[in-house]
């Protein structure tokens, strides 16, 4: 994608959300990770629903780690595939005190060691836990990144990341990850994209974007 293309992307992103940030409510690197954790394929705020009360009631790592993991999934059950988180969160939490004196690592490679944490986990907490640039592709970001052409719809998600990283300065990294997941999220949804009141419908590769433009390509 060229320069020209770019810019007009990231201007309209910084007209529409200026101030797009993380909306996983959290205090700290562990907490970040937490709820990066819980948010498969669960909404934001159902996760700031039940960590609201789980950070009070569970402090530090070793609380993950020695909770019996009935206990931990009794208190994760209000969000979808909780057996199977709770089941990540206390490995991931012994293996944070086992192998990193219980500290959450600032290393990519290091986080995908802990159960449960792939690599759109680690980019989203050395992103916004530790503020080191990175772009995590979660599905927004794909669908975002191949509708607006800085990606093919054949690309795996690895290559959309590795051609974001390309295309957009690396300063602009954080800012531009939160600013596409809110556009994937309040604008260019899935099923019903607001292409009516799209500033970028004229880049845009979306078949659906035709029917507002009166093409017949
Ligand atoms: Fe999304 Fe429609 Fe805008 Fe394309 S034109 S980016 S599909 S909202």
């Amino acid at each position: 994608m060229n320069k020209e293309k770019v810019k007009r992307i990231l201007d309209a992103f910084d007209d529409m959300y200026p101030d797009a940030q993380c909306e996983l409510v959290h205090h700290n690197e562990l907490e970040l990770l937490i709820a990066v954790m819980l948010s498969a394929q669960t909404t934001d705020a159902s996760v700031n629903k039940l960590t609201q009360s789980l950070f009070q009631k569970y402090r530090c790592v070793e609380d993950y780690a020695n909770a019996p993991l009935s206990q931990l999934e009794a208190d994760l059950r209000t969000i979808g595939l909780y057996r199977n988180k709770a089941k990540n969160v206390k490995a991931m939490a012994q293996k944070l005190i086992d192998d990193f004196d219980g500290q959450v690592p600032c290393d990519h490679d290091a986080l995908q060691t802990l159960p449960g944490v792939g690599r759109k986990t680690a980019n989203v907490v050395i992103s916004e836990g530790f503020k080191v640039p990175a772009i995590a592709v979660d599905t927004h970001v794909e669908r975002i990144s191949k509708r607006l052409g800085f990606a093919f719809k054949k690309d795996s998600v690895l290559t959309v990341e590795t051609k974001l990283q390309k295309a957009i300065p690396k300063e602009r990294w954080i800012k531009t990850h939160h600013q596409m997941i809110f556009f994937g999220r309040y604008h260019c949804k899935a099923m019903n994209p607001d292409c009516g009141h799209c500033p970028l419908i004229d880049i845009c590769k979306e078949p659906k974007r035709k029917k507002y433009l009166n093409l017949t390509e």
